[in-house]
């Protein structure tokens, strides 16, 4: 049983894919998918050596050896031409992880046959977003899910030989998520708003010059009122 972000995420891989997953911990995702007959082929790929090894367990316990491997590497550098990998998930990382281990996939050609990223940042979502537009990826569809209290972004991308423009509001709040403006959404930036305005109380108190500071933070309050009003 996956938990419900990681089963959002995997609800986005299309039936038949050859999915790497990367930093797949135990590699629940790809095991789930693999037993339900939903992937092709899956990678669970990990730099961490503790991880690597749960994931290699997990596989063998769910006998999907012929399906599922387990890979120790960094990033995208697990994937090999030969895989065929059309789709990668990459879900519980900081969105600045997750842009950098694109980024130096993107430059080693890893990325030149995939279809479909499937991204679950836990942070970081517009330095993602703007890592997808800036190398033509075009962002598809975006979800926002609440479990155990955290929300998550997931971000669904594809490659394009031209990408939409976003404005700097589709960048910061997700294109798909502020028009769907749901009830989770606006719980996310309520609770941004309330953060930016516990950083300006601290700025207040300090005896710094702080001006240009608070200034900024109080344009982040005044954006996100704007957009959740
Ligand atoms: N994807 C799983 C999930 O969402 O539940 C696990 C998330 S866990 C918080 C992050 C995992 O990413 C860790 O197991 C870590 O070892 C792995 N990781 C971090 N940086 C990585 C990299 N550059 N390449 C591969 N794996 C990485």
């Amino acid at each position: 049983q996956l938990s419900k972000r990681l089963e959002t995420a995997a609800s986005y891989v299309e039936k038949g894919a050859r999915l790497a997953d990367i930093g797949s911990d135990h590699a629940y995702l790809p095991c789930n998918l693999a037993q339900k007959g939903l992937i092709e082929f899956g990678i669970a790929g990990e730099v961490v050596l503790g991880p690597f090894s749960s994931a290699k367990k997990q596989i063998a316990a769910s006998r999907l050896e012929g399906t599922v491997e387990a890979r120790l590497g960094n990033g995208l550098e697990v994937i090999e031409s030969n895989d065929r990998i059309d789709t990668i998930t990459i879900c519980g990382m900081g969105g600045d992880l997750i842009a950098r281990i694109l980024d130096a996939g993107f430059e080693e050609g890893k990325l030149d046959n995939v279809k479909r990223l499937i991204l679950q940042p836990n942070n970081a979502e517009m330095k993602l977003r703007h890592w997808l537009t800036d190398n033509n990826f075009e962002i598809m569809t975006e979800t926002i899910l609440e479990e155990n209290s955290k929300i998550y972004e997931i971000i669904i991308a594809e490659p394009a030989t031209e990408v939409s423009k976003l404005s700097s509001e589709d960048y910061l709040f997700g294109k798909f998520l502020r028009s769907e403006k749901n009830a989770i959404f606006v719980r996310k930036w309520e609770s941004e708003i309330q953060k930016y305005e516990y950083i300006l109380r601290s700025l207040e108190q300090s005896h710094r010059d702080i001006a240009e500071k608070k200034a900024e933070v109080l344009r982040m309050i005044e954006i996100i009122e704007e957009e959740i009003k």
